[in-house]
């Protein structure tokens, strides 16, 4: 079972949540068809979201990241809510790049350069839109750098995505730990040395690290706490009824065009793949609505 958990270190100078997401990451692997490159890369953005989302103190809050970039995989979208529920797409999910200096499947040149917009819809009347410029593209870094710029919040970010040689997710997971405004110099100090001499999320994982050891391998002797237990995984809400509501954003000449084709059409969710079908009868009554 994938699941999120919340820590504090230092006397609450520090806040810190990790992931183990191998499930979540596989499960939209298999929706979206995604190639190794893509997986990781979503893989990455849908460990991170989920524990973004669950930063989220409302009910009902809704979190979205977008990581737009010139690369070939056209962009990298993922919305989660705050109980830990999350999915996603890129735009390209067959893209197939060779492997960075490191051997390693290369993220970076896959989204390029471009921005990452992180929108939280709270329920207010205007929903809270920040963008930055992307640094690496290799995820983990560019939301260090958001949550640095946009948030104030000085923070590590860890992320993994390790493939097995039959294109499966093997492992999958992340961290994100974070320096409240109090924090002291001391601890501020002792928490980048550890963060420096830590081993990559994927080599944690492959060791057989749960996301409880993660942070207590990064925070030391810091006195890890922990808060919250969170079950998480990949989860589409789509349905008809909505597929519907998106449909009646097309325009009538659109729409009056589709239903003299005289065939019935597919449309699908960008977020799971799933393809819903509509009748020409379905598509007249929709019509109907304009009238
Ligand atoms: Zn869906």
């Amino acid at each position: 079972m994938d699941y999120i958990v919340r820590a504090t270190a230092a006397n609450r100078q520090i806040r810190a949540f990790a992931i183990t997401s191998r499930e979540m990451v596989e499960t939209a692997r298999e929706h979206h068809n995604t190639s190794p490159v893509a997986t990781a890369a979503l893989g990455r953005l849908l460990s991170a979201g989920a524990m973004m989302g669950v930063m989220m103190k409302g009910e009902k809050d809704m979190l979205t990241i977008m990581m737009k970039g010139d690369g070939p995989i056209n962009g990298v979208t993922v919305t989660a809510d705050s109980h830990g529920n999350v999915k996603g797409y890129v735009g390209n999910p067959n893209v197939i790049i060779p492997a960075n200096y490191a051997g390693k499947l290369d993220v970076g040149a896959a989204i390029g350069y471009g921005t990452l917009t992180v929108i939280k819809d709270m329920g207010l009347k205007e929903p809270y839109s920040s963008q930055v410029p992307l640094g690496t593209s290799e995820v983990a870094e560019d939301l260090t750098y958001y949550f640095a710029a946009s948030e104030q919040v000085p923070s590590a970010v860890g992320l993994g995505v390790l493939m097995s040689k039959d294109n499966t997710v093997k492992q999958a997971g992340g961290f994100i730990v974070q320096l409240m405004p109090f924090a002291e110099e001391e601890v501020i100090d002792k928490l980048e040395k550890r963060i420096n001499s830590i081993s990559s999320v994927t080599e944690m994982l492959e060791k057989g690290m749960t996301p409880e050891d993660i942070l207590t391998e990064v925070m030391g002797d810091m006195g890890v706490e922990f808060t919250d237990k969170i079950e998480t995984g990949f989860k589409c809400t789509c349905s008809k009824e909505k597929i519907v509501k998106a449909l009646a954003g097309i325009s009538k000449k659109d729409l009056d065009e589709i239903i003299n084709d005289g065939k019935e059409i597919d449309v699908k969710c960008d977020f799971c793949n799933t393809t819903y079908k509509f009748s020409v009868e379905e598509l007249k009554t929709l019509r109907k609505q304009y009238q």
